[in-house]
């Protein structure tokens, strides 16, 4: 009696339906409040984190206790990169239907190592990655992981071109180590992604003992500055700088490393997306000979955070560096996750990639790349109108704008970041500091793009003024 009377009040502790339409409700609030507050968090809602600053907790605190918490003390203090005003990094926002992917994602708690784990995750692993063969135009054969980022898929396709050129000149490096290989010549461009060094150095390949390829002025490898290559080369290409966008030659180089017999990985870990958009695909194309392909779902594609895709021209090469084996690990006769990714255990992150592609489709897809790339234009082109300088040419969604000066870039940077109409960070490019533009996230409109623009120059000009003949600051409020 007592028993059935108690059993509502129980459910209702152990239900998650409270908590979690709480948390769905603030969530939803949070993201309807982007467009409205600054970019970056105020210094005083980083200040109030010191509140989280507490000894561990020697009982249970409530899970919407925990939320309101979260809610009200971490949401202020993020930085708003869904905001269609928020051009930092190479990172777009979450798509909505990406995001609730996420979520519903999150409830089935699915770990994605083997396809007895989760049907669904390992079916839909397979739907994306036919998916995305097609959209980038890369072979049937390729084999592909789903990884956490660029980083971990250019550690992951290196792995495998290691073991390649390995397994071809007698020594199965996966058995034996590197300690008495067969040495291996690893060839980067002089703006190589410092993902690409370190990939280099967690597999004993070392990020100093590498030969260096002279980059232009766009940071391109110059094909006329490139080495002999031979079957034990593997050289590093580039689809998309992380400062200009600009594409290496890869025609010359994947010709060239195809003649060899050498092995070519291309970081693209955002331009590879420009296969996507007609306008733009020519930039990619040429990139479909290499090997191996290292990109991020989570920059141009606009998933959740941390999503990103190894593919490697002959599958057998990645699952060859990657597979485990034991006697509990029930495989099936569908393509198993877990041979191609250096985890084990995972999160399925290619339900989300899933749900982008759905939503998206592949006209929805283009006109989103293509979208950006216009939009980053027009930051050039005002930007250079108004009298800054632009020190890349805009092939694709970067933008490097330099106010002036080191000092004074750093400083409009600064009070750009501070303004909290858009944010965008600094970086060093041959030498000078520039600010960087990156347009990435779905939600950016033109008339984001513009009040961006607007306050990029009433700021620059505050800066300039600043720092001109009346140091004093007299004149900081003139304009
Ligand atoms: C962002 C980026 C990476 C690293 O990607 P993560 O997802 O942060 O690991 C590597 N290469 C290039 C060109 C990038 O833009």
């Amino acid at each position: 009696m007592t028993e059935t009377l108690q059993r509502p009040k129980v459910d209702r502790i152990r239900s998650p339906r409270h908590l979690l339409a709480d948390v769905a409700a603030r969530a939803t609030d949070y993201l309807a409040n982007v467009p409205s507050r600054g970019v970056g968090p105020t210094q005083s809602a980083v200040d109030a984190l010191s509140a989280l600053d507490e000894p561990l907790p020697e009982g249970a605190t409530p899970g919407p206790e925990i939320i309101r918490l979260l809610d009200e003390l971490g949401s202020p203090a993020t930085v708003a990169s869904t905001s269609g005003r928020y051009f930092g990094f190479v990172t777009g926002g979450s798509l909505p239907a990406s995001l609730a992917a996420n979520w519903l994602v999150g409830a089935w708690d699915q770990n994605c190592f083997l396809s007895v784990q989760s049907p669904i995750a390992a079916a839909l692993e397979a739907v994306v990655l036919r998916w995305l063969l097609e959209i980038f135009g890369l072979p049937a054969s390729c084999g592909a992981g789903f990884v956490t980022g660029a980083t971990m898929a250019n550690f992951t396709c290196l792995a495998a071109a290691r073991g390649a050129l390995l397994r071809r000149a007698g020594w199965n490096v996966e058995e034996r180590g590197l300690f008495g290989a067969p040495e291996l010549k690893v060839i980067v461009g002089g703006e190589a992604h410092v993902s690409v060094l370190k990939a280099l150095a967690m597999l004993g390949l070392g990020r100093s003992r590498v030969s260096v390829v002279p980059a232009d002025d766009q940071g391109r490898m110059r094909p006329d500055c490139l080495p002999e290559l031979d079957d034990r080369s593997i050289i590093c290409l580039q689809g998309g700088n992380v400062n200009t966008g600009a594409f290496d030659p890869a025609a010359e180089i994947c010709s060239h490393a195809r003649e060899a017999n050498a092995w070519a990985h291309v970081d693209g870990a955002f331009g590879m997306w420009a296969a996507a958009a007609p306008g733009r695909s020519h930039l990619f194309r040429p990139f479909v000979e290499a090997d191996s392909w290292a990109t991020d779902c989570h920059k141009w594609l606009n998933v959740p955070y941390d999503s990103g895709l190894a593919f490697v021209r002959e599958g057998t090469y990645l699952s060859d560096a990657m597979t485990i084996s034991a006697g509990y690990l029930q495989t099936g006769a569908t393509r198993e996750p877990g041979r191609f990714t250096p985890e084990a255990s995972r999160r399925a992150r290619g339900v989300e990639i899933w749900a982008a592609l759905k939503f998206l489709g592949r006209s929805g897809l283009a006109e989103m790349i293509e979208k950006h790339c216009r939009l980053a234009k027009r930051f050039a082109d005002e930007l250079n109108l108004a009298g800054y300088e632009v020190l890349n040419d805009v092939v694709l969604n970067q933008v490097l704008v330099s106010f002036g000066d080191d000092d004074l870039n750093q400083r409009v940077i600064t009070a750009i970041q501070q303004d909290g109409t858009c944010w965008c960070g600094g970086t060093q490019w041959h030498g000078r500091s520039a600010m960087r533009v990156s347009v990435s996230c779905w939600a950016t409109t033109e008339d984001d793009v513009d009040r961006s623009i607007k306050a990029m120059i009433r700021i620059a000009k505050q800066q300039v003024n600043a720092c001109g003949p009346n140091r004093d600051g007299a004149r900081t409020s003139s304009a």
